[in-house]
């Protein structure tokens, strides 16, 4: 027989009753059938008979065997046992047991390794701060625009990146990123739900839609509105980065109007296609407004749509053609003059809070021609050296009145001027070549 039986009983009619159910012959075929063993006490029913048998008898099919210890396989009912030997494809009773043990201890151990993590995480997390003062401009500009749309959040609490997403027309929670990677904004895992933190190769890695993110202390003036104001409020005085920053946004806008043309007329773009055509715009953007550039997207997407029809042409080809009609387009409007048109923002298409901060501090949104957004940028180096030079001016001229040399500074100042210095220039070589009379008013 190869099914060995245990009984759990020692009822002389239980015994009886459950060698007759597994009863075999060599070639595995069963003596009895199952109605023949009814009734049984109070069953009846032939079906009930293996249920019953089970409370008191336990059968190991030795056909089959574990593919852990090679032990025999418990079976329930007489179609579980096999007539020929083979290896079980799940492990046995006794086996299963001991790795769902193995799977629970190892589970127990990696929560507990997460939660020396995380407490140690969160024990840094409290004692983080950041320099205000040596924040770049556009991270200053961006996190203005996240203080526009999660107030009075950013100063005292946490907000995810999902508050995040009206900041941009496209790919809105880019610039929380940026400032995330920059170790501007941290996360706070005590604030996160649980199961935000897991661990993967031992390290811990998080769920990004579910992390609270914050803006640490200020070294100096620590947290809270009045040192946020520092950051807001303080000028701009990088024409570089703000110019980036500008066209990274004024690059989104225009895709994000592409993208959804494309949507439209079913026109699908790859990757490649869309680094390519964010290349162009960016180009574009410093001659062409925004709206202009609209006006540029819409025309290729219905020309690639019309082409789509032709014989001989498919969808996939036809959008294919895209990122090289927008730059033949640009290349065109260059020659010609200029783009006559140009189209209003669709209403379901965002500015955002970055486009809001533009339109708000620089005066310029998706109807300013590109050559004059960027000069707003390029003004800013400008603007900061005549506020320098502003102070050092109206210090030379309260040193000159009061040591009553006002006629001679002045012809001194305009004979630097005669010799092709510039105003800063002339002041400068004048402290230079007069330090005891301007060294106390000017230093
Ligand atoms: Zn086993």
């Amino acid at each position: 027989m190869a099914v060995r039986l245990e009984f759990l009983t020692q009822d002389p009619e239980e015994i009886a009753l459950a060698t007759r159910y597994w009863a075999m012959d060599e070639d595995g075929v069963y003596l009895e059938k199952v109605s023949e063993l009814v009734p049984f006490r109070e069953i009846t029913q032939s079906g009930l008979i293996a249920k019953h048998a089970r409370t008191f008898c336990q059968a190991f099919d030795e056909n089959q065997a574990c593919n852990k210890c090679e032990g025999p396989i418990l079976v329930t009912s007489r179609t579980d046992a096999k007539k020929q030997f083979q290896r079980s494809e799940a492990p046995c009773e006794a086996c299963s047991g001991a790795l769902r043990q193995e799977e629970l201890e190892r589970r127990r151990a990696a929560e507990i390794e997460l939660q020396k993590q995380l407490t140690s995480r969160i024990d840094y997390m409290r004692t983080v701060s950041i320099s205000y003062a040596d924040l770049t401009d556009d991270q200053r500009f961006i996190l203005l625009a996240i203080d526009a749309l999660i107030t009075p959040r950013l100063a005292h609490s946490t907000f995810t990146e999902g508050s995040c997403e009206a900041l941009a027309p496209w790919e809105g929670t880019s610039y929380l990123t940026r400032l995330f990677r920059a170790g501007v904004i941290w996360d706070d895992p005590e604030a996160a739900r649980s199961g935000t933190y897991y661990l993967h190769d031992g390290k811990l890695q998080a769920i990004t839609s579910s992390l609270q993110f914050f803006l640490p202390p200020d070294e100096l003036l620590g947290r809270g509105a009045e040192a946020l104001e520092t950051v807001t409020e303080r000028q701009f005085t990088d024409p570089e980065v703000m110019t980036n920053l500008w066209l990274d946004y004024a690059v989104g806008d225009v895709l994000r109007y592409l993208l959804d043309q494309c949507r439209v007329y079913n026109h699908d773009l790859d990757y490649e296609d869309i680094e390519k055509i964010k290349a162009t715009i960016r180009f574009g953007l410093h001659t062409y407004s925004v709206s202009q550039l609209w006006f540029v997207m819409w025309k290729v997407v219905r020309d690639a749509a019309s082409l789509a029809n032709r014989e001989y042409y498919n969808r996939q080809k036809a959008a294919a053609t895209i990122p090289n009609k927008i730059r033949k387009q640009i290349e065109w409007a260059d020659k010609q003059g200029g783009i006559d048109r140009c189209w209003d923002r669709p209403e379901h298409h965002i500015a955002g809070s970055v486009g809001m901060a533009f339109l708000t501090l620089f005066e310029i949104d998706e109807f300013t021609g590109g050559k004059q957004a960027l000069a707003k940028f390029a003004q800013l180096s400008a603007k900061a050296s005549t506020e320098e030079v502003q102070g050092v001016a109206s210090n030379f001229m309260q040193g000159a009145l009061s040591r009553n040399v006002s006629l001679w500074a002045m012809e001194q100042f305009a004979g630097l001027i005669r010799a092709g210095f510039d105003t800063n220039g002339a002041l400068d070589e004048l402290v230079r070549l007069n330090p005891e009379t301007f060294s106390v008013a000017i230093s």
